[in-house]
């Protein structure tokens, strides 16, 4: 009898795999034999996939009360540091929706998609302008795709002026996993740049890092940097790394702290990626493609990968599909068109001056959280902060209190946790974007949270912590068994 009642509660469904329904095997379209088949390819017949057999209404519940369980930003605050998760307006997903723009095709004559050219070559000339880095690709398909793309023109720039000898880029300790991975890919090797426990970029670390500067091909850099910092002395570094003939390359995915604010142009670098999925609203995560366009130098955009659109003397545009210097494609036909139609809707939307705003209240808000947080947590590394701030679990682990227990936690109070035990030099690290499109409400319910946490813990009730979540529908999952032997077949 009980068995039959089910675990089921209200809305919290426990939902079975496709092949556990009882009634699996039950046809679900009723097909008529073919009365005659005839193999004329030749190979072997397939009697059936495997797939479990169901009727429509439950293949439907099956998937919407799975689609229940998904957290994303549309359901609540989601302050995970270094990805930007803001708000997707609406509006972006209504013009990326127009025919005139979702229902044309890449191989369709140029004459036919001058607006949607236009569009692109429009975005080109805006990336360009927010960084000061005129020449633009849009072609990469995320951040560290083109972080791959831009390193790749570095390459091709060095390798065109015969600098074979330079074999070194430097990366900060504190640097993105993706920035080392991206220059081994391109055949560089890494030398480290050692922040010495500061957070910050010094022109004395860099110097011990550049050596000579003879085989230093570059430098990446995020700035602001993962701590949530700007690199105070990034003028003088960048200097040093010019006079020795490197390239400095920027991450750009921290570009929310300075977008319509300043230029990163203006503060020496060379080539940037930029992810529209996080500064320009794109959906990302589980909703939807990224895009990584990279913005670089005059000097530099002979090398940009191809095709690129460009605007001719008649005013009609057209699209440059050869270019002997170019690196070549990065990605089929032109990239992710449908997130540079939402990309360039948020960008004319906000304006220059709604721009500035973005920046200015992303980096508000991380400090407002900083400002309220920080006699309960330990700061690693001394404010103010940009767009995200940086905790770690040093006062709460002595009472045995780790951060994956605070995460744990913020899961019970329904907020998805802030990006954990990253950068990896601040030991137990708790960082935390809450961005511009947050309400105070809600960030001051994070706070509020996060304070009575740090209170528990001051008074030794920390049970708790190792048991949370106890209302999600699942408690803690072994990740890393999970991960390290992932169950990807099916067997009753
Ligand atoms: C997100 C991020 C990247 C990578 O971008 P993807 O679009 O996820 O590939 C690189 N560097 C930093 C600092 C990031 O936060």
């Amino acid at each position: 009898m009980m068995d039959a009642i089910g675990s089921q509660r209200a809305l919290n469904y426990d939902v079975k795999l496709l092949w556990e329904y009882p009634q699996a095997d039950a046809p679900a379209v009723d097909f008529e034999e073919p009365s005659s088949f005839k193999n004329r390819t030749g190979q072997s017949v397939r009697e059936t996939i495997g797939l479990a057999q169901l009727k429509e209404p439950t293949v439907v519940r099956h998937f919407v009360r799975l689609s229940t369980k998904n957290y994303g930003i549309d359901n609540g605050f989601f302050p995970l540091g270094s990805c930007t998760m803001k708000h997707n307006p609406r509006l972006n997903e209504k013009t990326a929706r127009m025919a005139g723009f979702a229902h044309i095709h890449p191989e369709q004559p140029v004459e036919t998609v001058q607006g949607a050219l236009a569009l692109m070559y429009d975005l080109q000339k805006t990336l360009g302008e927010v960084t000061g880095l005129p020449a633009v690709s849009l072609a990469p398909a995320a951040g560290a795709h083109g972080e791959l793309a831009g390193m790749m023109v570095i390459r091709r720039a060095h390798e065109a002026a015969g600098n074979t000898h330079k074999t070194v880029v430097l990366c900060p300790d504190s640097a993105h996993g993706t920035n080392p991975a991206t220059a081994v890919t391109c055949g560089y090797t890494v030398r480290t740049i050692d922040t010495k426990g500061t957070g910050r970029l010094t022109v004395e670390a860099f110097k011990e890092a550049l050596g000579d500067g003879k085989d230093v091909a570059g430098m990446m850099v995020t700035n602001p940097n993962t701590c949530g910092l700007f690199e105070r002395e990034i003028l003088e570094i960048v200097d040093l790394l010019h006079k020795a003939g490197g390239y400095f390359y920027c991450d750009g995915a921290n570009f929310n702290a300075l977008v319509g604010s300043i230029r990163p142009g203006d503060f020496g670098v060379d080539v940037m990626h930029l992810n529209l999925h996080k500064t320009f609203s794109t959906p990302h995560g589980g909703g939807g493609p990224g895009c990584g366009p990279i913005c670089v130098t005059n000097e530099l955009a002979a090398f940009l990968p191809v095709p690129h659109v460009v605007k001719q003397d008649d005013e009609t545009y057209a699209l440059e599909r050869h270019r002997d210097t170019s690196l070549g494609r990065m990605k089929g036909f032109h990239g992710q068109f449908g997130m540079v139609v939402r990309a360039m809707t948020y960008i004319l939307s906000h304006g220059a001056d709604g721009l500035k705003q973005v920046s200015q209240d992303a980096v508000l808000s991380a400090n407002y959280i900083l400002s309220q947080l920080k006699s309960l947590y330990h700061v690693p590394y001394e404010g103010p902060c940009m767009h995200e701030c940086l905790l770690t679990d040093k006062r709460q682990k002595e009472k045995g209190v780790t951060t994956l227990d605070i995460a744990k936690g913020l899961v019970e109070y329904g907020i998805h946790p802030m990006t954990v035990y990253f950068p990896l030099t601040a030991s137990g690290a708790m960082l935390i974007e809450p961005t511009e499109t947050e309400s105070k409400e809600e960030i001051d319910r994070f706070i509020a949270i996060m304070k009575m946490f740090a209170q528990k813990v001051e008074a030794g009730d920390t049970d708790i912590f190792h048991e949370w979540p106890v209302s999600a529908p699942r408690r803690r999952l072994d990740e890393v068994k999970a991960a390290r032997e992932p169950k990807l077949k099916y067997a009753k």
